[in-house]
């Protein structure tokens, strides 16, 4: 088969939901995959914050096949080991109390949104099911996430959505504040919002929300969908905060590649949800929580200060590149202003073309390579990059004159 082949089945077969780049990829080995014409590519994406390990992770390959070849389903009406230990770890990792598992973000985020509304309606009453959240957010693709994400654009045509779901504006302490009403049951957020142009929220917002929430018994939602799983550094990114979560979510990067969803409960929260209020057929699945004990055992405190550090080095080599306006995130989740008038989505188109693959969020560009990316692989991308920016700055364009 020819990349026009699959272009042309992909057209007529697969839902258009996605705009999708000129590239096909085929196989991938570490931070380097390749075409079906075997052009190799540096990636600086790991799938959306993926393959945290990078592609065919030897270590996590024999953790899952020999999982696989024990067994590969069964269902939550009965015990499963690896399920069991990667709860474990996931407890000791975050002092959180107790895992929910689901198949992806949205579905984590439902778990806790079902979990925050119980919480409050056995203790208070039904009324108060109230979720604050913040403008600019992102938080999934089911109806529900949807409501709770805070952005105009997600909500077009899909109406109606579930009740009870207000939004304040980010980093807005008094916002937040104002919109608390006595039937708020929680708040939700991602510490740096990671759809919405890698924003961060600042230590005072978060640190402020933390102070509301114990005041008036509200509980605090973090979505680590996307921060998680060692991304910013740390293994959370709240934990570079004062600041407990009563509810975390997870997905994205902890299955090193799988599909994969947690909700983590804290002490207020782990014996919300009872026999028959919540399940998923697939949630927990053996092979892909026998993945996930790899990744988080291949997250150490050496490789999450390597995270820092590596965030730190390419930080540095972007903000003295031509055509780069500043760089927010942290760790190797990292967003790029470029200058006007250099467009991100153009920006990404040629850098495929020239061999390296990077998002973008928004109007900027955004950095989420696998964890164990190499410096010669982050200076080999780097180079790509600056040569792109560098190009299009110097592109002729038209002006009045020339129109
Ligand atoms: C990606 C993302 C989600 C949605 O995850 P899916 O696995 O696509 O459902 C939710 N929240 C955040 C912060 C995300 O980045």
């Amino acid at each position: 088969m020819f990349f026009s082949d699959i272009k042309k089945l992909d057209n007529q077969y697969i839902a258009n939901t996605y705009k999708r780049q000129e590239l096909d990829v085929e196989a991938g080995k570490g931070c380097v995959c390749s075409d079906i014409a075997k052009h190799e590519y540096i990636d600086f994406s790991a799938g959306i914050g993926v393959n945290c390990l990078g592609f065919a992770n030897a270590k996590w390959i024999e953790a899952v096949k020999e999982q696989l070849d024990k067994l590969g389903h069964m269902s939550n009406l009965y015990y499963t080991q690896p399920q069991v230990a990667l709860a474990k770890i996931l407890c000791e990792h975050t002092g959180m109390a107790r895992v929910f598992f689901g198949n992806s973000g949205a579905e984590a985020n439902e778990g806790a949104i079902k979990t925050a509304r119980k919480y409050s309606s056995d203790k208070y009453s039904a009324n108060r099911f109230e979720i604050i959240t913040l403008t600019n957010s992102f938080h999934g693709r089911t109806i529900a996430t949807l409501a709770a994400t805070g952005q105009d654009a997600f909500h077009k045509n899909f109406g109606p959505f579930p009740d009870g779901f207000v939004y304040a504006n980010a980093n807005d302490l008094s916002d937040v504040s104002a919109k608390v009403t006595e039937n708020t049951c929680a708040i939700m957020l991602e510490c740096i919002q990671g759809e919405g142009g890698v924003v961060p929220l600042t230590s005072e917002f978060l640190e402020g929300i933390q102070k509301i929430c114990d005041e008036k018994d509200i509980l605090l939602i973090v979505d680590e969908v996307q921060t998680g799983v060692g991304r910013t550094g740390k293994f959370l990114c709240s934990q570079y905060f004062d600041i407990k979560p009563d509810i975390v979510t997870l997905a994205k990067g902890l299955g090193g590649g799988l599909p994969i969803g947690a909700v983590l409960f804290g002490e207020k929260t782990k014996n919300t949800l009872g026999f028959g209020d919540h399940g998923s057929t697939f949630g927990g699945n053996p092979v892909i929580c026998a993945g996930a004990v790899e990744v988080l055992n291949s997250l150490d405190g050496k490789m999450l200060d390597n995270i820092v550090e590596k965030g730190q080095y390419i930080a540095e080599k972007l903000l003295t590149m031509r055509g780069v306006k500043s760089v927010s995130g942290m760790g190797l989740m990292l967003g790029i202003e470029v200058e006007e008038p250099l467009a991100s989505s153009e920006i990404v188109t040629e850098c495929i073309k020239k061999g390296l693959i990077l998002l973008t969020a928004k109007h900027k560009l955004r950095l989420l390579p696998p964890l164990n990316i190499k410096l010669a692989e982050i200076d080999r991308g780097l180079e790509i990059l600056a040569q792109v920016l560098s190009e299009d700055l110097d592109r002729p364009r038209p002006t009045d004159e020339n129109v």
